[in-house]
């Protein structure tokens, strides 16, 4: 038997890994709809996955909430009220905590329990999994919701431990929240968290230094609140909200636009970004022009507009000239939606120090020395990002199909046959896994037609008897060779981003997330269903 542990085994029909917004749904669709005896695992004493972790301040969802959230259910649409566009962590977090409610799905959820291991035992096609307190419990199918952005990577840089002051990483930020009143403080990182947590820790503290390593493109979220009649066009609508969400390359339910950006004069197109801008949001990577992430010339028309306007926003000009990107295409790195971030950097209690130029040696008792100078800082926050898309799934010892461990099978970077499955793991799947749209992608949308993708399979297998499920190692192979085909075509490749797991020291850099589009990716899904689970081994 592979799972080691003196208390007896609990014999169940599934285990879900984690309770964000894919195990909350995973959980109920095998529970409701399937009938199986199913048990979710989290490790967080609390359901909302990411937004149960990340409290910093200034957090807030980057999609439009009314699409930003589960499609499944209409009178949960119906019944919940979003307060505004771009809603804050705690409302997001109140609305998850509502469906763990509304569902009676709290009962099959045990909290404060991380899995440490997950073996598979081929005699039985039964996974058996051990948890932090010892438990043993087997299941015929496990199925990882553990997020794509759970791990947090705090830098391993020398002397954090002498550090006399207070430190965070944004990702485990403290429940009980942290006053930075008085207090001078340290932010590295200017990625989406750390352009979010800008202006409200400069509002609050007596001053706030941003360690910048690379300077980013960041379009403004134009946040509303969503009045009554607002909320009442968005309920009446849905039915075609989510149609055009279902149909949208990123999940969102707006039309990409079909025009090339090198199609119009110059005075033409920065008429259509400044319309585009004052709209705001994600809109204006994917509703501008077509070819902004597939043609540098394009994207550089894009990338010089938003240079314009950073030049435009900060008053002191040598202050810009160090905030405006200059080493990669945007949108190349995950795009940054802010609320004032640009603006903050005219206060007088802010300032920025350029990381690149001279790096981080060390943290002192005082605070952060770097090749320059020392700053002295009573709080350092670690904005510094995640072991994206494969961390939390490595940081579970998972054994496979002849002891096979994930480790050994990832070793040169993810390895998945549709972002669904792995070969040499039978009866596991991963909810969006590398490999799939996902952080490409409005992650509810990507969610929600993996955990129904994944129901459907497991009740075909039922019906037909079957009980072993595992993707072929040609399919995988397939499938990777076709995801780095699609990456190759785009600009994704031309950043040191954490798409690429670049932003970890020694991990293989290939680009993780499958960028062909919500479209064509939910097609083939639907094609390898249809065709009795083509690139599959079932047996009996
Ligand atoms: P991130 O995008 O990985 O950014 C991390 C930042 O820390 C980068 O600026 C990076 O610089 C810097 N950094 C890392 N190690 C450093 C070091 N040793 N010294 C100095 N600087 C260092 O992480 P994130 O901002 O937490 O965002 C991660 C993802 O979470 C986002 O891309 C997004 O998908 C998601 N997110 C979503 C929302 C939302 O929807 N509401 C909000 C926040 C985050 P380099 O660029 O030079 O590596």
């Amino acid at each position: 038997m592979p799972a080691q542990s003196d208390k007896p085994e609990i014999k169940l029909d599934a285990i879900v890994i984690g309770a964000g917004f894919s195990g909350m749904y995973m959980l109920k669709r095998l529970r409701d709809e399937l009938g199986l005896n199913t048990r979710l695992y989290e490790a967080g004493d609390g359901v909302g996955g990411t937004w149960y972790w990340n409290r910093y301040p200034g957090a807030r969802c980057d999609s439009e909430s009314f699409y930003y959230c589960y499609s499944f259910s209409e009178a949960l649409l119906q019944e919940w009220e979003w307060s505004s566009k771009y809603p804050e962590q705690p409302e997001i977090l109140s609305y998850l905590n509502h469906v763990a409610d509304r569902f009676d799905l709290r009962r099959n959820i045990q909290l404060e329990t991380r899995v440490t291991s997950a073996k598979f035992d081929e005699a039985t096609n039964r996974w058996h999994i051990l948890t932090e307190q010892g438990e043993h419990i087997s299941a015929q199918f496990l199925i990882s919701a553990v997020g794509c952005l759970s791990t947090a990577n705090v830098p391993d840089i020398k002397g954090l431990d002498s550090f006399k002051g207070d430190w965070y990483h944004t990702g485990k930020w403290p429940h009980e929240g942290v006053d930075f009143t008085g207090k001078r403080v340290g932010l590295i990182g200017t990625g989406s968290t750390g352009i979010q947590a800008t202006p409200v820790i400069a509002a609050e503290a007596d001053h706030l230094t941003i360690f910048q390593r690379t300077a980013n493109f960041s379009v403004p979220a134009r946040n509303v609140s969503l009045t009554d009649d607002l909320q009442r066009e968005i309920k009446g609508n849905y039915d075609e909200i989510w149609r055009a969400a279902k149909a949208g390359h990123g999940g969102f339910p707006y039309i990409p636009s079909d025009r090339s950006a090198l199609d119009y004069s110059e005075e033409e197109r920065n008429a259509i970004y400044e319309d585009i801008w004052k709209v705001g949001g994600f809109k204006f990577l994917w509703g501008s022009f077509s070819d902004i992430m597939v043609n540098e010339k394009a994207n550089d028309t894009a990338a010089d507009f938003l240079r314009a306007k950073i030049r435009a926003t900060v008053k002191d000009p040598q202050l810009a000239e160090k905030l405006i990107p200059n080493d990669h295409p945007y949108g190349a790195k995950r795009p940054p939606i802010d609320t004032n971030y640009f603006e903050t950097f005219n206060r007088d209690n802010v300032s920025l120090v350029d990381v690149k130029k001279a790096p981080i040696t060390e943290i002192t008792e005082k605070g952060v020395l770097t090749a320059d100078d020392e700053y002295e800082l009573d709080i350092i926050v670690f904005a510094t990002g995640f072991d994206a898309m494969t961390g939390t799934l490595l940081s579970i010892d998972i054994q496979g199909r002849n002891g096979l461990t994930l480790a050994e099978k990832w070793q040169e970077g993810p390895k998945t046959y549709l972002g669904l499955q792995i070969s040499g793991f039978p009866n596991m799947f991963t909810i969006s896994g590398p490999g799939s749209p996902s952080v490409l992608s409005n992650m509810p949308v990507s969610i929600e037609q993996h955990v129904e993708w994944i129901s459907d399979c497991i009740e075909s297998m039922r019906e037909k008897s079957q009980n072993s499920i595992e993707a072929t190692l040609q399919a995988e192979s397939d499938w990777v060779e076709h995801v780095n085909e699609i990456a190759q075509m785009t600009l994704f490749w031309k950043a040191n981003s954490w798409y690429l797991g670049a932003n970890i020291p020694g991990k293989t850099r290939i680009f993780m997330p499958y960028a062909g589009g919500i479209p064509m990716y939910r097609q083939r899904c639907d094609e390898v269903a249809e065709k009795d689970y083509e690139g599959f081994l079932l047996s009996a």
